[in-house]
Formats: C-alpha cells, structure tokens, sequence
C-alpha cells in the first residue's frame, strides 16, 4: 500500500489540494473567461461525485492533505455539492479532519449557506471587485452585485467565518474600488485579500506592462490607512498580511495582498490541483497534466492512484517564471483550471 507525502525534486511539500468541481460559470470575469464562444468539458469527462470522493479520499489518507479547497467554475453550479462536502468531512487522515474552503463568485450562497455548513464546510472566499453595480456588471459581464452581496451575507450568518473576500484589480477600471472594498471589509471583519492578476484569462488580453502591482494596490491603501506588517515572513501563505490602524470610521483588521506576478511564492508552495476532468497539475501555471480520471476509470486500485499522484507532483516546477523570457501560459482558462 502507497501511504506517504506529495514531496517534489524542490524539497516542497503539499498539503492543500485545490478542487475544480466544474469548468462552467454563471460569471464571465474578464480577466478570467472570455464573453463567449469557450467550449466546456463533455459530462461524460467530468468525474462523478463519486469519483471525487474516492480521489479526496486517496489524497487525506494516503498523500497526507489536510486542506482542500473546492473551486472552479463556479462550484456552487455542482448539483452535488453538499454531499461532496460532506464526503470530505469523513474523512480522516493522519493530522485529523481535513479543513474544508470553498471559492465561489457568490452567487446562491445565501439560499445555500446553511447547508453547506451543516455538512461541514468551514469557510468560504467569495470573490468581489467592486461594490459600484455598474462597474461589477461591467467586469464580471453580468450584473448581479446585489446577489453576491446577499450571498456575502448569508455566509456570514451560517458561520463560514472568517468570511473571506478576494478582489483583483484591473487598470483603468477598479482601482478607485480599493479603498471602498477594505472600508466595506474591515467594517464586517471581512478578509480581503487583493490578487495580482495572472495570465490565466483569455488568450492575448494580459499585458505585464499594464500590470496593477501589489505594490500599487498598498500605495493606494496607505492613503487612506495606516498600514503595518502583520506577519513576517509570510511563509507557505501566498499573501502578505498588513495590519490597518483603527480610526473614527472603521474598527482597523487585517488586509492582504498577493503578489503572485512580481513577488511570486513558488518557493513556499505546499498546493496541488485537481481539474473537474480528473487531470493533476503541481502548478497552476502547468504545460503538462497527469491524466488520473484514466488510471482511476481503467480498475486502478487506491495505491496506484497514489503512486501516479506523487510521481506527478514530484515534478512540480520549481516557479511559474511569468516574468521569464519565453513564458508560455497554459492552455486552459483560469475558470478550465480551479483557481
Ligand atoms: N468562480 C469562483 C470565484 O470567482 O471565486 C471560483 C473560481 S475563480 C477561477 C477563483 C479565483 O480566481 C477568484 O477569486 C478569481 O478572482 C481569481 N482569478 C480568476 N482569474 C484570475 C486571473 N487571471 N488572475 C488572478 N486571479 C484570477
Ligand atoms: Fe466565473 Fe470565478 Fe472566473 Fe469570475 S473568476 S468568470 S466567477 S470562474
């Protein structure tokens, strides 16, 4: 029987294993998706609930995972959802009972909330660039703010705490959204994480030149707040925590940036990925994917789906090298790989 760790040849260990439950969305984010014309996954490629389940279950007792985080697509578009969450909440590995997160754009997660918290879930990120409607609508191409606010809100109230936000800034387009979105955060006790963007969307349309930098994002930041570090170093977390002064109109938190692009933490990277079609990628920034739905589909037995994954991530590339001459993003889409 293989029981061991996801080691690769950089000495990294990975613990968090991301989940693309689906490759479809309700949103089309431009930095993400393009407005039309993407092609999703035939069903019959996509693995079955049940299929998941047996990889989540592989992946805790066998490859030593103790965070999985469910994604997409939009995940909450999975019919199966919560009982995938509640599959993954049996099991145990050596540390215990994996924690449970999941990434979503908001939408439905009020009615769905509850649930989801009841068959274990722990926390949710939900993802939010601007609290201007029409600037929302015009970045998400669908106008629908007030239902992820709602969604915001029912997350909150079911306990998926510390509700989570992550926002990515775009130049010429949400930057003046910065500051409004940490005064809306750090008033709820919300955590907003601001994500540099990453050449994950449709071919062509990321310029590095045009780049709004972490940097950026923490200059506009510390006009209107007082920020100091608040953990050093960051370590395996891709973001870098800043601490913001109370004053008379917020009660001060905690804020982060993550400078994937011009600050990247591939050296402290402990994350593997799984596609909604049963494909690993080591990075996200992969070439190259490990075909798993096969060896699971063709009577392989748990232990050869261990083997296949820690040959796989064993090769994980050292970096993503976006700033390297030559760099080649991946084929697919950020929304076709589970961010
Ligand atoms: N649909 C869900 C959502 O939007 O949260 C989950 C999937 S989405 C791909 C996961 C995260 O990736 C979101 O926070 C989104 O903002 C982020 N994302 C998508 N494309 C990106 C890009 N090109 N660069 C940086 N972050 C990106
Ligand atoms: Fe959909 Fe999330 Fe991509 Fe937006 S970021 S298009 S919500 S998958």
């Amino acid at each position: 029987m293989f029981v061991g760790e996801l080691v690769d040849r950089s000495g990294r260990v990975a613990r968090d294993l991301r989940v693309s439950l689906t490759d479809r969305c309700n949103l089309r984010c431009s930095y993400c998706m393009p407005a039309e014309g993407l092609a999703w996954l035939p069903t019959d490629q996509t693995l079955t609930d049940d299929e998941v389940l047996r990889l989540l279950r592989v992946a805790v007792e066998r490859l030593g995972i103790t965070r999985i985080r469910f994604t997409g697509g939009e995940p909450l578009l999975r019919k199966g959802l919560e009982r995938i969450v509640e599959g993954a909440a049996a099991l145990r590995g050596a540390s215990g009972r994996p924690e449970l997160a999941l990434t979503t754009n908001g939408l439905g997660l009020d009615r769905r909330s509850a649930a989801l918290r009841a068959a274990g879930l722990d926390r949710v990120n939900v993802s939010l660039d601007s609290l201007d409607r029409e600037r929302y609508a015009r970045l998400a191409r669908r106008d629908r703010l007030p239902d992820v606010l709602a969604g915001i809100a029912g997350a909150e109230r079911a306990g998926l705490t510390p509700v989570k936000i992550n926002s990515v800034v775009l130049r010429d387009c949400n930057e003046i959204d910065v500051v409004p979105l940490a005064e809306f955060c750090l008033a709820r006790g919300y955590q907003l994480r601001f994500i540099e963007q990453m050449p994950l969307g449709p071919a062509g349309q990321w310029v590095r030149d045009e780049l709004v930098t972490a940097d950026e994002v923490l200059a506009l930041l510390s006009e209107r707040f007082e920020l100091t570090p608040a953990v050093e170093p960051r370590g395996a977390a891709p973001a870098a925590l800043w601490r913001v002064a109370p004053d008379d109109s917020q009660p001060g938190g905690v804020l982060g940036v993550i400078a994937s692009v011009t600050q990247p933490f591939c050296a402290a990277c402990d994350r593997t990925r799984l596609t909604a079609d049963g494909q690993l990628r080591s990075c996200l920034f992969s070439r190259t994917e490990t075909d798993l739905r096969g060896v699971l589909r063709s009577g392989g037995s748990d232990s050869d789906l261990a083997s296949v994954w820690a040959e796989s991530q064993w090769k994980k590339p050292r970096a993503h090298g976006i700033d390297e001459v030559g760099f080649t993003p991946p084929a697919r889409t950020m929304s076709a790989i589970g961010g």
